[in-house]
C-alpha cells in the first residue's frame, strides 16, 4: 500500500485513462496501464496508427509488450474522430512529438473536452513545465504535471514526476499512487529544472560518447563495445540506445537544453553538432521505429 493509502488520504481514482501519441513511448505506456487492469484509450493524429501500434505490441517478442488479456482494455482510435471520448478519462497522458508549440495546442484543445478535475500529464523529455502551461487557463495548470517515463516503459522502473507551483496536490498524489501501486514504478519527484534529473545527466554522457567516437574515428560497433558496459548499457551501447530512443528526438532534446541551461553548464561545453544524426534523420533513418534502422542498419 502506498504512503498516501496508509495515511487514509484517498487521492482521486484513475478508473479510465488515455494516451495521446501512439509512438515509441505512448504505445508502451498504454500497454502498461492496460496490463495493470485499467481501460485506456490510445489516440494518434495519424489515422490507423494507434490500431497498428496495438497489433505490433501483441506480436512483440520476447515477453509480450502487452498481455493478450490486457489487449481488450486498450481502445485504439484516431485523434480527430475519437476526441470526444477523452471526456470519459480521469488521466490523459500526452506522448506526442517533443515540440512545446504542438503540445500546447493539444492542451488548448483538451480544455474543450476533458471533464472537470481530470488530470493531464506530459511525457516530455526536457521541456520545462512552465513552457508547457504558458498561456493556458489556470484550471489547466492546476490539473497538469509531467510524468516522464523511460524507454522501454515495460522494463524501466523509474518515473520522474514534475509538478508546477499551480498543480493540485491531490492530482500529484493520484498519479504517484497509481504509478507506484498499479504500474510498479519507482517515482522520483523532480524540480522543474532543464532535463529534470535523468536527462540532465544522461545527455552529458551521450554527447561525450558521440564526441569521442567522432574524434577517435571509431566505428559505431567499436564505440558501443568500448562505452556500453562502463556506462551501464552493455546490451545496446550508446548508439544502439539512440536507435531505440529515436534519432529525431535528439535535436529537440539538445535545443530544449540549450535554451534553458544556465551559462557555463557542462552540456553547453560538450554539445557539438556532428551532422551524423541530422544526416541519418534526413535519410529517414530515425532508429528502430523507422523500419530502416538508425546508426545500425538493422531495424
Ligand atoms: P514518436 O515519434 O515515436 O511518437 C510520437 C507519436 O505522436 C507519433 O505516432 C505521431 O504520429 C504522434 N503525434 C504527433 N503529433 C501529434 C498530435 N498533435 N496529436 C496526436 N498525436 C500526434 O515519439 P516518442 O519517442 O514516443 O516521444 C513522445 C514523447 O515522449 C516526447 O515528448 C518525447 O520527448 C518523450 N520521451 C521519449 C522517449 C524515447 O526514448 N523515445 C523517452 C522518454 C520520453
Amino acid at each position: 500500500m502506498s504512503a498516501a493509502g496508509q495515511e487514509g488520504a484517498h487521492p482521486p481514482a484513475i478508473r479510465r485513462a488515455a494516451v495521446i501519441g501512439a509512438g515509441v513511448m505512448g504505445a508502451g505506456i498504454a500497454a502498461q496501464i492496460a496490463n495493470a487492469g485499467t481501460p485506456v484509450l490510445l489516440l494518434d493524429i495519424v489515422p490507423g496508427a494507434a490500431a497498428r501500434a496495438v497489433q505490433t505490441m501483441l506480436k512483440a517478442d520476447p515477453a509480450p509488450f502487452m498481455h493478450r488479456a490486457a489487449a481488450k482494455r486498450v481502445q485504439p482510435g484516431d485523434l480527430d474522430a475519437d476526441f470526444a471520448k477523452l471526456a470519459e478519462c480521469d488521466w490523459i497522458v500526452e506522448a506526442i512529438v517533443e515540440r512545446p508549440d504542438l503540445k500546447r495546442a493539444l492542451y488548448g484543445r483538451l480544455e474543450g473536452v476533458r471533464k472537470a478535475g481530470s488530470i493531464v500529464s506530459s511525457n516530455t523529455s526536457t521541456i520545462p513545465l512552465r513552457d508547457l502551461t504558458a498561456g493556458l487557463p489556470d484550471r489547466f495548470a492546476a490539473d497538469f504535471l509531467i510524468t516522464h517515463f523511460f524507454n522501454p516503459p515495460r522494463y524501466m522502473r523509474l518515473l520522474e514526476l514534475v509538478a508546477g507551483p499551480a498543480t493540485r496536490p491531490d492530482a500529484v498524489a493520484a498519479i504517484r499512487d497509481f504509478a507506484d501501486r498499479a504500474l510498479g514504478k519507482t517515482v522520483v519527484e523532480c524540480r522543474d529544472t532543464p532535463g529534470f534529473i535523468a536527462n540532465r545527466i544522461g545527455t552529458l554522457w551521450l554527447q561525450s560518447a558521440i564526441n569521442h567516437a567522432v574524434d577517435l574515428r571509431l566505428t559505431i560497433e567499436e564505440a558501443d563495445a568500448v562505452v556500453g558496459r562502463p556506462m551501464g548499457i552493455p546490451k545496446t551501447g550508446v548508439f544502439g540506445l539512440i536507435d531505440l530512443v529515436g534519432l529525431d528526438l535528439m535535436p529537440h532534446v539538445a535545443n530544449s537544453l540549450l535554451a534553458t541551461l544556465p551559462e557555463g553548464d557542462a552540456y553547453r561545453a560538450l554539445h557539438r553538432e556532428h551532422g551524423t544524426i541530422t544526416g541519418l534523420i534526413a535519410a529517414g533513418r530515425t532508429g528502430r521505429k523507422s523500419g530502416k534502422g538508425g546508426f545500425y542498419t538493422r531495424a
